[in-house]
């Protein structure tokens, strides 16, 4: 075969050959032959594809190491691989605009934060959980504070879910007590590193617990600042204005679908893997909370509740509850009812929260709900 000198190869490429000369250097692509008198590199024709191949991965932003992966391989293999660094690169970049969204809120909101955390706000609040009709346990946990409530569904053969959500909420329960306003974030982001090796150290301790996980959902106030950390399919809504809002968004594949475009919601509701997660605290490093910094104001109403419910129940119902139902407790309650109405296939928990500048009320002698 006829060997091409780099002038030519750069030429027929369309690269330069102090690209050749680097991608040899990087070890992306050496030369058929380098004379060893006069130190020209050589090319065989074949290799054409290649360099195209290494430029465009080069022009992708692919690391080195991954171009050297995929141009070695064969194309189906190298194609699955560029699928893969692409889901990740995706993943990155989600996690990393959620993170901007919330220091450009957060930056925008320091000027007030000083007058807004005059105002004290009080939280009158009820738990409730149940097993539901169908399964034997309840892997739900809850917590519901003067300052912090939340919800984690555990996940896990024999029983782990169970272990998995009560330990993550008792690794967050110290941060019930006064957070200021500018720490709210760090405060919860830390404590779920805490919670999330807490689960690497028991399932080292105990391997029989690998494979556990759970979802978490946190709020945590500070005068009127509310922190919200979420990770997994738990739910928080916001009432406000005679209007429901989801403000978390479920880490689901099929709400990844939706966002895509690619089923509608009546083909989610019925899809067979709605209820597959993407991200759950498991103890691994790697997931990370959703975390928002948002403003409370008198008169909101939170609710957090886990998939048992809003799986189970219509979302009309469960907002016609939220909107007409003044007692946390009752309301509570009848969420709970709407759910066993729809069968109740899996443990429901929620937490009702109002916002009041009332007194607080009596504490509650058990806020804890781990089961
Ligand atoms: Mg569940």
């Amino acid at each position: 075969m006829e060997l091409m000198t780099s002038g030519a190869f750069a030429r027929a490429s369309g690269l330069s050959r102090k690209a050749l000369r680097l991608y040899d250097e990087l070890g992306l692509l050496h030369p058929a032959r380098v004379d060893p008198a006069t130190s020209y590199r050589f090319y065989e024709p074949g290799q054409l594809e290649q360099a195209r191949l290494v430029a465009w991965l080069r022009r992708l932003g692919m690391p080195l190491a991954d171009i050297r992966a995929v141009s070695a391989r064969p194309p189906a293999e190298a194609a699955a691989e560029l699928a893969a660094y692409w889901a990740r690169v995706e993943a990155e970049t989600s996690a990393r605009r959620e993170l901007a969204v919330f220091l450009i809120g957060y930056l925008s909101g320091k000027d007030t934060a000083v007058h807004e955390d005059q105002e004290t706000l009080t939280v009158r609040y009820a738990v409730r959980s149940d097993t539901g009709l169908i399964r034997e346990g309840n892997e739900d946990a809850a917590y519901a504070g003067s300052r912090l409530l939340m919800v984690a569904d555990g996940m896990g053969g024999h029983a782990a879910g169970e272990v998995a959500s009560a330990a993550v909420i008792e690794a967050l329960r110290p941060l019930d007590t006064h957070v200021p306003g500018g720490e709210l974030l760090n405060a919860l982001d830390h404590a779920v590193r805490r919670a999330d090796k807490a689960l690497r150290d028991m399932v080292q301790a105990n391997p029989a617990l690998h494979g556990m996980g759970t979802t978490l959902t946190a709020l945590l106030w500070s005068g009127s600042q509310l922190g919200l950390a979420h990770i997994g399919d738990s739910r928080a809504y916001l009432v406000r204005d005679g209007e429901v809002f989801q403000i978390t968004q479920d880490h689901t594949l099929v709400q990844s679908l939706l966002d895509e475009g690619k089923i509608t919601a009546e083909e989610a509701a019925s899809h067979p893997q709605r209820l597959l997660l993407l991200r759950a605290l498991t103890g691994d490093h790697a997931s990370r909370p959703d975390l928002q910094l948002r403003q409370a104001r008198p008169g909101d109403r939170y609710l957090l509740c886990s998939d048992g419910l809003h799986v189970a129940a219509p979302a009309d119902a469960i907002a016609r509850v939220l909107l007409t139902v003044p007692d946390p407790d009752q309301a509570a309650a009848d969420l709970i009812t709407l759910a066993m109405d729809a069968g109740a296939p899996d443990n429901i928990t929620c937490i009702v929260a109002d916002l009041t500048t009332q007194p607080s009320q009596t504490p509650r002698p058990t806020p804890s709900v781990s089961h």
